[in-house]
């Protein structure tokens, strides 16, 4: 923490692609709530990636090191882009965006779904499919094939190469998610599904093992039941209102969650958090950014659709701030602009007038004047 007692330090950093574009909107929108409803905030602005890559040889200088390590949120846009011999891949490992969910133990991924009723129309879902879905994909991020070892590429004596990744999952590591998914359930219709692929590989039947033992003896109010992973990618698409909590490890949440994206019509609709452990003054790191990465296809365009950064905020409100009554304020203000009109062109209906990245924050920003003023 820096500064005042009770000040919530927020980083932000935009990153790369479209990252700075929507970061810029959800800065805004916080800026708003710190000017008209006393939200105890300050912003350090912290850089990321090619741009000061290049002027000083790292992807995260000293000073976003800094910045992000005071930080109690960090309000984060992208990264990635075209392949570029200007960022080495060995300087974006090092500070890549795996590299900062591992350094805060950030374990925890949340990344509720939900469609506006306003937006049935830009889902390839039909609207009847999309009554009632209201879930959360609770991904696991600190684990799995993306950080297993060994991994690599090695030629072998035949002159083939071979790749290779591990899959791996402890106890504790299993038992640290499954508690956070039961935990989430019981604030909401208390049911978890957990997802694996138990038929073929062991880390999975480790897993489906553990959740089941962890719920058997502290959370047995909980509805759980299992799922395999190919399952579930059809679930999602044929019936999504059935889930509550889905509970997955760090790949299977991985892709789950784009298919996820389109039961909400477009990825720039979906916000996420990724917390780390509740620490000795009962403060938790966290990690707010849309689900979406650096869509280098419309970069720099003034197009991206904003509203994954802004929902972001609203999750950053709810969960770092405990401004409950803040967050459903700013979720109605998006419903509200979405219902004036204001659609980005991923979500536009066909035929139908886009406005830019800028256009869509004010519309939310004056949804939410109309709401201060409808409330005095
Ligand atoms: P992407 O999410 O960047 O884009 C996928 C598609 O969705 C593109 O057509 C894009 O234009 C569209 N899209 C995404 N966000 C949008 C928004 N806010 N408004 C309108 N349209 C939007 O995924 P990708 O193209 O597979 O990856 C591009 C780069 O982003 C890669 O380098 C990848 O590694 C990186 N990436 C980063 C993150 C992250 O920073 N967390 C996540 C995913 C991918």
């Amino acid at each position: 923490m820096n500064g005042r007692a009770n000040t919530i330090n927020v980083a932000v950093m935009g990153g790369e692609g479209i990252g700075p574009e929507v970061t810029a909107q959800g800065h805004r929108v916080l800026q708003w709530f710190a000017d008209r409803r006393a939200l105890p905030v300050t912003f350090t602005e912290a850089e990321y990636g090619k741009v000061p890559y290049l002027r000083e040889g790292e992807v995260m200088p000293p000073a976003t090191k800094a910045a992000i390590d005071a930080a109690d949120a960090i309000l984060f846009g992208a990264t990635g882009g075209p392949e570029t011999v200007e960022v080495p891949a060995e300087a974006r490992r090092k500070d890549s965006l795996l590299a900062i969910r591992q350094r805060y133990k950030l374990f925890a991924n949340l990344r509720p779904i939900f469609i506006d009723p306003v937006l049935h129309e830009a889902s390839p879902l039909k609207a009847r499919v999309l009554h009632g879905v209201d879930f959360i994909i609770l991904r696991e991020l600190n684990g799995g094939i993306y950080f297993g070892e060994p991994r690599g590429i090695e030629t072998l004596p035949d002159g083939q190469r071979r790749g290779f990744n591990t899959e791996t999952y402890t106890t504790s590591e299993i038992h640290r998610i499954a508690r956070v998914a039961f935990e989430l359930a019981r604030g909401r219709r208390g049911k978890v599904c957990s997802v694996d692929k138990q038929n073929v590989l062991e880390s999975s039947v480790l897993w489906r093992e553990e959740v089941t033992k962890l719920h058997a003896a502290e959370f047995a109010d909980v509805e759980l039941t299992h799922m395999y992973v190919d399952n579930a990618a059809m679930q999602i698409v044929r019936a999504p209102s059935q889930f509550d909590v889905m509970v997955t490890g760090n790949i299977f949440g991985d892709i789950l969650s784009d298919c996820a994206a389109m039961v909400a019509g477009s990825l720039g609709m979906l916000p996420s958090v990724s917390l780390g452990p509740v620490d000795a003054n009962g403060r938790r790191k966290a990690l707010y950014e849309p689900v979406h990465g650096s869509a280098p296809d419309i970069a720099g365009k003034g197009v991206a659709n904003p509203l994954a950064s802004i929902l972001s905020v609203a999750m950053m409100l709810r969960l770092t701030f405990g401004r409950s009554e803040d967050a459903a304020m700013l979720e109605r203000a998006v419903t509200a602009a979405l219902a004036s009109g204001a659609r980005t062109a991923d979500i536009v209906e066909p035929g139908g007038a886009t406005v830019s990245t800028t256009a869509m924050g004010d519309a939310v920003l004056a949804a939410l004047n109309t709401a201060e003023e409808a409330a005095r």
